[in-house]
């Protein structure tokens, strides 16, 4: 076994000063955790396979890490995807996900997204009931290997975090099923349709606790049941539980682990395992989250009304949701020296602050930690997944390089670029570079 994910991480900063990754000139990068992943990939499927027999796909969830490498290397690990964009419909394709392991979920699917989907065979969960109908036109011209399921929402209620919660009485996700007459519909939706097979459910993410999504998975269980009860037969072979577990920011402790989840599953819903079912998974933030760190260059350091201040180059264009709700997205920032090694001694409370032009780009406000110094590293840990793969154009701020690492048993630690940093050409192309005329032209009727 090599070094631990703590011990990995130090290593590949000082590795990422000593070999110029991070550098005055380019300094900000991203790094992920090649071993941490492959290790989350194998916690996911030994903990459902533990507690059952039962075929199952767990289908990241490509909008945690929008990144194709990232994909493939989970591709290998046995994954398959889920998808809720012809964007992230294409990224799983460019990784050779095959349309058998795919699962698109959307709100807001077209008519040429759903075709498209269709044609591939890619599994296909409707959000509502208008795309049940849509679906019936489609098939009925165009006969599809495509599964289809639908989405549901048992209105179980919120965690701590309102915008993250997909089963309160109001989401705009799935059919509410508490809303009168809408089980009733929902069933009769299935008996009417003998080729919708699925149900499926996603709780939510980050915030919402494991019992509250034991309960929506129960739920869903139920319906099933009820379902095929009423269709005589097992119509619904398949149940797509979503993914929604919470990663812990305040430390390096992966918890709640999927081994506790598939349990508590075990415990309160045994039908569920029991082998009349397939099932799919949906994560997203748990295999990712952990495995990512953002490398930052201390530009400079000042005080402000007698508080120090750092002034990095990690900010609100990596971590939007931090910077803009810090309350409910805190992250950790480790300091380091110039050096790339961990910086000791007595600590000061300083903000931590990025480089874009409004007062609350702040990575932390009032942190204690070692005083930075210029030319210091501060890293960002668990920004594997929604972070730095998220990139917000805010100041036309480049995204940063991506590095994948592993780390071997005496320390080397070996680099391998995932995306390259955005260059100034490709911001200005991508900045309306090519129309830079556009506005000049007087076109239609002019009032001369
Ligand atoms: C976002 C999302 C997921 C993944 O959620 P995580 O919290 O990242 O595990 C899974 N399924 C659906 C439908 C989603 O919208």
């Amino acid at each position: 076994m090599g070094p631990m994910a703590s011990s990995r991480r130090d290593l590949a900063v000082r590795a990422s000063v000593d070999q110029g990754l991070l550098s005055p000139a380019e300094p900000v990068v991203a790094l992920l955790d090649t071993e941490g992943v492959r290790a989350s990939a194998a916690a996911l499927t030994s903990a459902f396979a533990a507690v059952t027999d039962a075929p199952v796909l767990h289908a990241f969830a490509v909008k945690a890490c929008p990144l194709v490498p990232v994909l493939r290397l989970l591709h290998e690990a046995g994954l398959g995807a889920e998808v809720a964009s012809p964007g992230e419909l294409a990224l799983a394709r460019a990784a050779g996900i095959p349309p058998g392991h795919t699962v698109l979920d959307s709100p807001a699917k077209t008519p040429a997204e759903l075709r498209e989907a269709l044609a591939l065979g890619i599994a296909v969960n409707a959000d509502n009931l208008q795309e049940l109908a849509r679906l019936d036109a489609l098939i009925a011209s165009a006969p599809t290997a495509s599964p289809l399921g639908l989405r549901v929402n048992p209105q179980v209620g919120a965690g701590s975090i309102g915008a993250l919660s997909t089963a309160t009485a109001t989401s705009k996700f799935g059919v509410a099923l508490r809303d009168e007459g809408a089980r009733e519909t929902v069933v009769r939706a299935f008996l009417d349709r003998p080729r919708l097979t699925r149900l499926h459910i996603h709780t939510g993410s980050q915030g919402v606790p494991l019992a509250l999504m034991a309960e929506g998975v129960g739920e869903t269980y139920a319906l099933a049941e009820e379902i095929n009860r009423a269709a005589g037969r097992q119509q619904i072979d398949t149940l797509d539980i979503g993914g929604g577990l919470p990663v812990d920011f305040g430390s390096d402790e992966e918890t709640p682990t999927y081994a506790e989840y598939a349990r508590l599953l075990a415990d309160t819903v045994p039908g569920l395992f029991d082998g009349r079912y397939r099932l799919v998974t949906e994560f997203g933030r748990s295999l990712l989250a952990k495995h990512g760190t953002v490398l930052a260059r201390v530009e400079y350091t000042k005080t402000s009304g007698g508080r120090a201040v750092a002034v990095t180059h990690a900010g609100v264009q990596l971590a939007t949701r931090t910077v803009y709700a810090p309350e409910s997205w805190p992250l950790r920032v480790l300091a380091y020296d110039a050096g790339g090694r961990p910086r000791t001694g007595d600590v000061t409370v300083q903000d931590v602050a990025g480089p874009a032009c409004f007062a609350g780009d702040l990575l932390a406000t009032g942190r204690a930690l070692p005083l930075l110094r210029p030319g210091d590293v501060v890293a960002v840990p668990d920004t594997g997944a929604y972070y730095f793969a998220h990139h917000y154009a805010y100041n036309s701020l480049p995204r940063p390089a991506v590095h994948g690492f592993t780390a071997d048993e005496d320390g080397g630690v070996t680099f391998t670029a995932v995306r390259d940093a955005q260059t100034l050409a490709e911001i200005v192309a991508e900045s309306g570079g090519r129309h830079a005329d556009a506005l000049l032209r007087r076109t239609g009727r002019s009032a001369g």
